[in-house]
């Protein structure tokens, strides 16, 4: 019984240490993460979407925000600038 109980307890650290190495792991993916370099409309700008031709909706610029630009809501679709020219 006292046997099975330190298995048991190496099971547990071992699940533990695992899910802490993973953890670690993706934290450092995170800053090499790739942010593509959009050419970002002025505050205020006027776009409708090329699809269903509705007003579109201009996301802002975080730098935690890897989309694109403009976003329409109804053909859940993103639009950067190149793809009206
Ligand atoms: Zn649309």
């Amino acid at each position: 019984m006292e046997e099975n109980l330190t298995e048991y307890s190496l099971y547990v650290y071992w699940i533990f240490y695992l899910n802490l190495f993973m953890n670690d792991h993706q934290n450092l993916d995170n800053p090499i993460k790739f942010k593509p370099d959009y050419t970002w409309p002025e505050e205020g700008t006027e776009r409708d979407c090329p699809r269903c031709e509705i007003p579109l909706q201009l996301n802002e610029n975080r730098k935690d925000y890897y989309g694109k630009p403009w976003w329409c809501g109804p053909c859940q679709w993103q639009f950067s600038e190149d793809d009206f020219s």
